[in-house]
Parts: structure tokens; C-alpha cells; sequence
């Protein structure tokens, strides 16, 4: 699965925390793995989907074995079911068979002592009804239903009909009676009939398809290899399907009708990736077929159900969209290889979800490398690391057998770390033991469940290295480094010494290289950090002009240093790696008075690698006359010429500052830019030159289907004038966007206009609009209190207005509404 894990960060860092509950007697159950008493084999389903109702109503004949111990007894979770027959299947006859059902767990008298030898089968008849469920007990599982029917009746003229199940973590059985953990694994049939205007997608290869007299089609899937039960997927709407292939596998690609002719723009590396992934893993595709479906009102990011991928809708970006980069290519990645790690070996147990999602984040970094370059995929790793550090989880274990709900395991340890951690053990073990690690590693798991030491066995068998010391901090301890590296050097006695202090409480023992630069050449030393300080000392016949500490960068540290700018400057004309650049760019943005400063910036904002020219332009202080003045032509010359798009938008937001009329036809000629990056840039920057232009140049591109960039810039231009008869069209726009961070982001200028307002009924709509994204965001984003809190503030601000307002009782009325809704009101 994939999630939009930024929200969080951003709420870190802008809004007071949710509370935490002071103590919490779940977190003190030690979370094991399920026990197997009975094992599934196969599972054969026949499902008719009800869109009056929202019902499900099914067939399932489930086979089973004790998995080792002799039973009389089966246990199958089934959540908020009715259930019609339990049956025990002979042969052509079925027999009734005793059970109980507390509308959790069905529980069923065998009639008989089954032993690990023999194989039954069970038939029940139910209706699901994922709507009614009511998950007790806890607010994380309220959003697993399972099953879900959108718009079912078409009531809604501006949505389509569309039906599809999430099953991850243990929603599956909301929709068919299973053993619903993740160490079961059971191959599958599905019938699943459906209205014959729709399409279906479900796990396996569609081996046929019949028409009824009903206006129903019946769909028959299968997936002849076994996986767990949270991986099955139904789903069905009106759908355009593209077709492509992999060796002779279906490859497809569900999108919503308009976009089937950008559908291959979109997921038509897919093949690519699946030859990939199955060359560095040296283990061919296991599955039969590999769909990708995009939804509406989508739960999670992405799921990797096997070979019927799911993705929320903001996975559909247009032809203009796409100018600025597919920006849903690395979760297409992620997706893609959970059919290694995740499908073909799983999980053992939530605890271990790192085994699933650490080398699902991983492969985006893989990908990167592999299609883009090692500088893309260090970039968007350090990203990544980023988004674990600033999340303040470093207390939390990457293998964790404490947890309040399962869900929380989904986060940016089993995530962000986890890939960081994988990349650190290829660092470890050098790049082909890494990865024929891999390969033995689901060799010897494949279609089984499996936890973090079956890694850590693969890896030493194949490294002939003990490997204790690397799992035991990373995978099953908490936190990381935290360095101080002083660079001392002794000119008499020719020598330098690298000090290394650990910061944090526990000491890391890692290996690390310190490249050293004397003379135009590089001397690269291999040293092990394990000590509170290490110091290693470096002869030299001339005084270097760089000592370079963990010269890959591949570390997963926080870390303060004390080279110069001088250090940097060499640094980044000479330290090959992305991370090096990107850190002589940040100081020498600090210290931009400088000479080698600017020469710095001004090299960086001509790098051939668009992410530098892009982080130079980030770093660029315009609030500083030298700077400003000293790096514009490089920065005009981003603003006109440069190849990528969102590099170039971001030059010319930036030249917006410089609040010169002689720059106004770049503006204007990028509003004519079929980049929604550069035509949303070039409005924000005709507002600084002119915020009436920049208003009625908005509402003449508002054809009602720009996205993206452009959409947020006029959205923005709408919020800042102020103007009551524009607020109509924030709120269409505003519901129009996708759960993301972009819609987040606008909260910020709500917020502002909200403080800034003094027209009531403007305020109310604004607040009102606050209110609808913070009740429709799933609860599992913890946004509710902080939202309250940023609502508490805004009335604050109302509040300390109060003595200097000239009408005291539209003001309070206005802070009065501000803090009903900040309670949780209306
Ligand atoms: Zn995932």
C-alpha cells in the first residue's frame, strides 16, 4: 500500500500535535504472529454485486487443512455478515454443519477430527454489507469496510458508478469468509457478476465471461498461485481498458474514459518495470497478469492487490499534466514490486510490515536509478529519509511487536526507514551480494510468509558475513546516528583528524567512507564508527582541500559538520554525488556574500542535472539585494530556456519578485504554456507586478478543467482578492482536488483570507469549506485536532482585532463561528 504520509509532516511542522492519549493499554500487548491451526488452500467464490443495497451477495467453497495439529474446528473471520449455510462439501453432496457467528467470527464444528493429512471443504452462503458494518471497538477500522460501492445509484450526475474492496490490513473478510491474516495464503476463483455496461477486474486471468438474461455478465477470474487473503481485489465501473503486454502477459490498464488516451503516458512503463524488477531480482514475474485500476474516492495512495493494482484517482493526470512529469510513476514501482516483496513473500504478521513496504519504497530509488540516474534517485532518496527524520518516529522499532491499531504500522519508519535501511545493507554487502541476497531470499520464501530474519539468513549465507550486528540496530532497534564530525588540521604535524561524535543515546556501528582531496587527488579510506567519538587521523604532505565524511552519503544520519565554504566550493565541483551538491548549496545560501558563494549558486543554478538548478532556485533568498542582484541573469536565463518545465516555473515565480515590468512578456507568454507548472508560475508572478491582471487572466484560463499547478495559482489569485463572488468558484475548485498536498497547502491562503475578511457570510463559506475537507478526510491522517487547532488559531487572530474593530458584533459573530467549528460544532 501507499500512503500520502506529507500530510503529517507538514501538520509537524505548522500546527500543534494531536493529542496522544497519556496511555494506552493496547500498546502493551505484544502483537505475534497469528497462529496457523488451519491453513487455507483454495478459495472459489461466486459474488453478485447488489448497487441498490450496497450488498454483496456470495458463494464460497473454501478448502482447508489443519495446518498441523488434528482439529474438529474451524475458525473463519467474517465481519458483519449474513450468514445463510455452512455446509461440509463431500464429494456432489453437501451437509449442514453446526456453527456460531458473533458477526465477527464464524466459528464452525467440523463434525469430525481432520488431520494435517486431509483436505475439506467448507461451502457458505452469506450477504455482505460493508455500509452496515460497524467495526467495534476502534476509530481506525471505522474506514475498513472492505468493500465499497461509489455513487451506487448514480444519484450523483457528476461521479460515475464504480465498485472496488481494499483489503489490507484484514478488510477482506467484510466481503468473503476467510482466514484473514497475512501468513495464510490460498489460491483463487471468482465469479464475479456484475451489470453487463460495466467491466471487472479481480485477481488471475479472466477465463470467461458469460452474458445472463438479467442485463448481468458473469466474470470468471483466476489466479492459479496462492496469496493471502488481503491481497484479493474485485472491482467493477464503466471503464476504458488499454491493453499492452509483458512476455506474453496481459498487461492493462483501467482508467475513467477521457483519459484512455493519456492511459499509456501514464502507466506504459509498466512492462519496463516488470522486466526490470525481475532482471536485478533475477526471479522472472510470478503471476499471470498484471492490471492497474484508477478510482474515485480511494482510501490509501495505492494497493498492490496481486495483479489487480488499484490507484486513486489523482493516478489520472492529463496531457497537460504529464509536461511536467508523471509524478505517480515511483508508486507505480512501489506497486509493481510488492508482487516480489509483499505477494509472493509476505508479511508473517503486521509487526513485520516492513517486509512488505521497506522494499516497496526501496524500488523507487531502484527505479530511479535504473530509468533516470543515480543523482533522480539519490534525490528523491533523501526525500524520503527526510520524511522519516521529520516525523519524529525515531522512538519506534522497523520490526515493532507493540501497536495500538495494525494500521499504525503504515507509517514512516515501516516506510521512509525501511528503505533506507535496505539501502544501507546493499551499501554493507556491495551491490551484487545485495542482491542475489534478494533472490535467495524469495527463493527460499516464495509463496510463503516470511519476517525479518529470513533476510538476514539469506544475506549471510549469501555474504558468508554475520549480520547480527546490522539487523539488531536497524531492523529491531529504534532510532539513528546523530554526528557531530569536526575536521581538524595540524599543518606542522601534517595531519588531520576526523572526530566523530555520536549524539543520540544508543551507539551505531556502521562502516564509513572518508574520501580525502589533496592535490587534484582522491584517497578513499574505509573506517568503522561505533565508539560515543571515533577520531581518525589522515596523514597529508599538503593540506587538503576536502576530507569528505561518508563520502557515498548513504547513511541514515542527522549530522552537523564544520567544513568551509571553501570545503564546499571544492565539494561540489568535485564530490560527485547529489547529497554533496545539494549540502554546498545549502551553506553557501547561508554565507551568500561571499565571492565563492555566488560563484557556487551561480554554478549550481547552471548544473546539468535539472534537480540542482531547481534546489538552487529553492535556496535563493530574494529578500537579499546582492544575491538578487548577482544571480538574476542566471536565473532569467532558467526563466526562458530551460528544458524542464517545473525548473523553469520555478524561475519564473522567482523573477516574479524582482517586480520588473521589462520581465512582463515572460510572464505572459508562459500563461500561453501548455505546462500547467509554467502557466500557474507566470500568474504568480504577474501578481507581483500586477494583482488585477493576475486576477483577470485567471478567470480567462478558468475553463473549469485546468489541474495541477496552474489550478492552485488561480485558486490562489480567487482567495487573495478578497472578493465574495469568487468564493463560489474556491469552493467547486477546492472540492475538485484531489486528496493531496497541494489541496492541504491551500488551507494555508483560506486560512488568511478567513483573518483577513470582514464580510461575515465570505467568512462563514470559508470556514464552512475548512470544516467539509477536515470531516472528509479519513480519519487515519490524525488531521482532526490540528485542523481544530489551526480553526482556534484563526479565532484567535479575529480576537486580538476585537478593541481596534469598528463593527464589535460582526467580529465576534465571526470569532464566535470560528471557534464553534474549532469544537468540532455545527
Ligand atoms: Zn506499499
Amino acid at each position: 500500500m501507499r500512503i500520502a504520509l506529507l500530510f503529517l509532516l507538514f501538520l509537524a511542522g505548522n500546527f500543534s500535535k494531536a493529542q496522544e492519549p497519556g496511555y494506552n493499554p493496547l500498546s502493551d500487548i505484544y502483537r505475534a504472529s497469528p497462529e496457523k491451526i488451519n491453513s487455507l488452500i483454495h478459495t472459489k467464490l461466486d459474488l453478485k454485486l447488489d448497487f441498490d443495497n450496497s450488498y454483496i451477495h456470495g458463494k464460497a467453497w473454501i478448502t482447508l487443512k489443519p495446518h498441523f495439529y488434528p482439529t474438529d474446528s474451524l475458525q473463519l473471520d467474517a465481519k458483519g455478515m449474513d450468514i445463510k449455510k455452512v455446509e461440509m462439501v463431500t464429494g456432489n453432496k453437501k451437509s449442514p454443519l453446526k456453527y456460531s457467528y458473533d458477526g465477527l467470527f464464524l466459528n464452525i464444528n467440523l463434525g469430525k477430527t481432520y488431520t494435517r493429512y486431509d483436505n475439506y471443504t467448507i461451502y457458505i452462503e452469506y450477504t455482505g454489507k460493508p455500509d452496515e458494518f460497524d467495526a467495534k471497538g476502534s476509530a481506525a477500522i471505522t474506514d475498513a469496510k472492505g468493500l465499497y460501492f461509489i455513487n451506487p445509484k448514480g444519484e450523483d450526475k457528476d461521479k460515475p458508478i464504480q465498485v472496488w474492496t481494499q483489503g489490507e490490513t484484514e478488510a477482506s473478510s467484510v466481503w468473503f469468509p476467510t482466514i484473514d491474516k497475512p501468513n495464510q495464503k490460498t489460491t483463487q476463483e471468482i465469479a464475479l457478476t456484475v451489470p453487463d455496461k460495466f467491466v471487472s477486474l479481480s485477481n488471475g486471468e479472466l477465463v470467461s465471461q458469460k452474458k445472463n438474461n438479467d442485463g448481468t455478465r458473469t466474470d470468471n477470474y483466476k489466479l492459479d498461485k496462492p496469496h493471502a487473503p488481503y491481497l484479493f481485489f474485485i472491482g467493477a465501473g464503466d471503464f476504458a481498458v488499454v491493453k499492452d503486454s509483458y512476455k506474453g502477459k496481459e498487461v492493462s490498464y483501467y482508467v475513467e474514459k477521457e483519459y484512455e488516451s493519456v492511459a499509456r503516458q501514464i502507466f506504459g512503463m509498466t512492462p519496463e518495470m516488470l522486466g526490470f524488477f525481475s532482471k536485478i531480482l533475477n526471479y522472472e514475474y510470478p503471476w499471470n497478469k498484471y492490471a492497474q485500476m484508477t478510482v474515485r474516492d480511494y482510501v490509501s495512495g495505492a494497493m498492490e492487490n496481486t495483479t489487480a493494482v488499484l490507484h486513486q484517482e489523482s493516478a489520472q493526470q492529463d496531457a497537460r499534466e504529464l509536461l511536467d512529469g508523471n509524478h505517480w510513476e515511483r508508486v507505480i514501482a512501489h506497486e509493481a514490486i510488492h508482487h516480489w516483496f509483499g505477494n509472493l513473500v509476505t508479511t508473517e504478521s503486521w509487526s513485520n510490515l516492513a517486509m512488505n513496504e521497506a522494499f516497496a519504497n526501496y524500488s523507487e530509488y531502484l527505479w530511479d536509478e535504473y530509468k533516470y540516474g543515480k543523482e533522480e534517485a539519490d534525490k528523491n532518496g533523501l526525500g524520503e529519509m527526510n520524511g522519516y527524520l521529520q516525523s519524529e518516529s525515531s522512538h519506534k522499532e522497523l520490526i515493532r511487536f507493540y501497536y495500538d491499531e495494525k494500521e499504525d504500522m503504515f507509517d514512516a519508519v515501516s516506510y521512509n526507514k525501511g528503505g533506507r535501511i535496505l539501502h544501507m545493507l546493499r551499501n554493507v554487502l556491495g551491490d551484487s551480494a545485495f542482491f542475489k541476497s534478494l533472490n535467495l531470499y524469495l527463493i527460499q520464501n516464495a509463496y510463503k510468509a516470511a519476517e525479518a530474519h529470513h533476510l538476514r539468513l539469506a544475506a549471510e549465507e549469501i555474504s558468508g558475513k554475520d549480520l547480527n550486528w546490522f539487523f539488531n540496530q536497524w531492523f529491531f532497534g529504534s532510532g539513528h546516528p546523530d554526528l557531530r564530525i569536526d575536521y581538524v588540521y595540524n599543518d606542522e604535524a601534517k595531519t588531520a583528524s576526523v572526530i566523530v561524535r555520536q549524539k543520540q543515546d544508543n551507539l551505531f556501528e556502521m562502516p564509513v567512507n572518508i574520501d580525502v582531496h589533496e592535490a587534484g587527488k582522491k584517497k578513499t579510506y574505509r573506517v568503522w564508527i561505533k565508539n560515543r567519538v571515533d577520531t581518525f587521523n589522515i596523514s597529508y604532505s599538503q593540506r587538503p582541500d576536502l576530507i569528505n565524511f561518508d563520502s557515498d552519503k548513504y547513511l541514515l544520519v542527522e549530522k552537523e559538520e564544520n567544513k568551509t565554504l571553501q570545503n564546499y566550493l571544492y565539494q561540489y565541483k568535485n564530490a560527485s554525488n547529489y547529497i554533496d551538491k545539494k549540502e554546498a548549496i545549502e551553506f553557501a545560501a547561508t554565507k551568500y556574500t561571499t565571492p565563492e558563494a555566488v560563484e557556487l549558486l551561480k554554478l549550481a543554478l547552471k548544473d546539468r542535472f535539472y534537480g540542482i538548478r531547481s534546489l538552487a532556485i529553492s535556496k535563493i533568498n530574494v529578500s537579499n539585494a546582492f544575491l538578487k542582484k548577482e544571480l538574476e541573469q542566471e536565473i532569467l536565463q532558467i526563466a526562458r530556456n530551460d528544458p524542464k518545465r517545473t525548473t523553469k516555473a520555478a524561475a519564473i515565480a522567482l523573477l516574479g519578485s524582482y517586480q520588473k515590468s521589462e520581465y512582463q512578456p515572460i510572464f505572459e507568454s508562459a500563461l500561453e504554456d501548455s505546462s500547467y507548472s509554467v502557466a500557474g508560475a507566470g500568474i504568480k508572478a504577474l501578481a507581483f507586478l500586477d494583482p488585477e491582471l493576475a486576477l483577470s487572466k485567471s478567470i480567462a484560463l478558468d475553463n473549469g478543467k485546468v489541474k495541477g499547478e496552474l489550478a492552485e495559482a488561480i485558486l490562489l489569485q480567487y482567495l487573495n482578492s478578497g472578493k465574495a463572488e469568487l468564493f463560489d468558484k474556491v469552493v467547486v475548485e477546492f472540492r475538485k482536488l484531489p486528496l493531496s498536498q497541494a489541496k492541504f497547502n491551500m488551507l494555508m491562503p483560506i486560512g488568511e483570507l478567513i483573518v483577513n475578511t470582514e464580510n461575515t457570510s465570505l467568512l462563514k463559506k470559508a470556514v464552512d469549506l475548512i470544516v467539509e475537507f477536515r470531516d472528509g478526510v479519513p480519519s487515519q491522517y490524525g488531521l482532526t485536532e490540528p485542523l481544530n487547532s489551526f480553526l482556534e488559531t484563526l479565532a484567535n487572530q479575529k480576537n486580538g482585532r476585537l478593541s481596534s474593530a469598528t463593527d464589535k458584533t460582526a467580529l465576534q459573530e465571526q470569532i464566535d463561528y470560528l471557534k464553534q467549528a474549532a469544537r468540532g460544532g455545527f
